[in-house]
């Protein structure tokens, strides 16, 4: 168990870090609400170790409701490979920044496990050169988005799994099925039994379901499960403690699948989708971050994919 200790590193910045080795464990408040959590807007950016070699960066996403797009970064003796990017030029800057203070090694792989517009639409500020690394549908995604980001030619595709060595350490890309994008990639470290999923696991967010393929979804967490990680990172809310995030995966998954159940009831009674939207109950998780805004969507693509209207 770990607790968060406060440590200074160059250019005076703040860095919170959290020591894996520490027995004193911090119980934290279980939400993805900084201000809940007993945190500062201006903890933000922050930059957490997780293991020797592995750091996740915080950043807020935009918007009034206040909850962290957190990415992860691995620093090897022969360059480093960041899972994800910020929403923005400036925010992922701001990343690029935070991974300069912890090495010189150089950025060689952008992963984009997720290709919204939260994730890569700073990735112009990444080095010129990184090679970017994403799943097929995510490319094309990108390719067709009018003013996003676009990966270049020299992009690796992973439809299913890649294998990196990188400094002697292994890291494997994975894709564990169709999730919250289409193109969902995992970052997996079998080393140090690390998972990042991205938006696969949103922590304490409520699924989001604007672009996502529901009961594949859960599929992909059993799998994700399945690994027994140590760690699992999500791509939106807090970076937990490994026993933590074993449980908060799980009560994800628990959330998706109670999403999924209260639409397909109000589908399964001829309820019509207007009426499903005003009439969903979603019980604990309307407590859970973006439930206003992303409970009607969520009703929205579940009666999609029960009137086989998802590809
Ligand atoms: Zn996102």
């Amino acid at each position: 168990m770990s607790r968060l200790r406060a440590g200074r590193l160059a250019f005076g910045l703040f860095f919170p870090v959290l020591a894996t080795t520490t027995s004193l464990a911090q119980p934290v408040v279980r939400t993805a609400d900084p201000i809940a959590r007993g945190l500062k807007e201006s903890d933000f950016p922050r930059t957490i170790k997780v293991a020797d070699n592995v750091y996740t960066y915080e950043d807020f996403h935009a918007g009034a409701e206040k909850f962290t797009t957190t990415n992860m970064f691995v620093v090897t003796a022969d360059g480093v490979l960041v899972a994800d990017g910020q929403g923005s030029a400036a925010e992922t800057k701001g990343l690029v920044d935070a991974i300069r203070t912890v090495t010189p090694q150089p950025i060689k792989y952008v992963v984009i496990c997720s290709d919204h517009g939260d994730h890569t639409a700073g990735n112009a500020s990444f080095p010129a050169g990184v090679t970017y690394i994403l799943h097929p549908t995510a490319k094309a995604i990108l390719e067709r988005s009018p003013n996003g980001w676009k990966p270049p030619p020299s992009a690796m595709l992973v439809p299913d799994k890649h294998s990196l060595t990188l400094g002697g350490d292994t890291i494997d890309i994975l894709f564990l099925g169709r999730a919250h994008t289409g193109g969902d990639l995992s970052v997996s470290l079998p080393r140090q039994k690390i998972l990042f999923l991205s938006e696969t696991f949103l922590n304490r967010v409520f699924p989001a379901m604007r672009s996502a393929y529901p009961s594949e979804w859960l599929k992909a967490l059993d799998r994700a499960e399945a690994m027994k990680a140590d760690l699992y990172i999500a791509g939106h809310g807090f970076t937990e403690q490994g026993p933590v995030s074993n449980e908060e995966i799980r009560a994800y998954h628990s959330a998706l699948e109670a999403v999924i159940a209260e639409a397909t009831r109000l589908h399964r009674a001829g309820v019509p989708v207007e009426d499903a939207v005003k009439q969903a109950n979603w019980g604990k998780y309307a407590s859970w971050t973006l439930a206003s805004s992303q409970g009607p969507i969520a009703i929205r693509r579940v009666y999609a994919e029960l009137n086989g209207q998802l590809k």
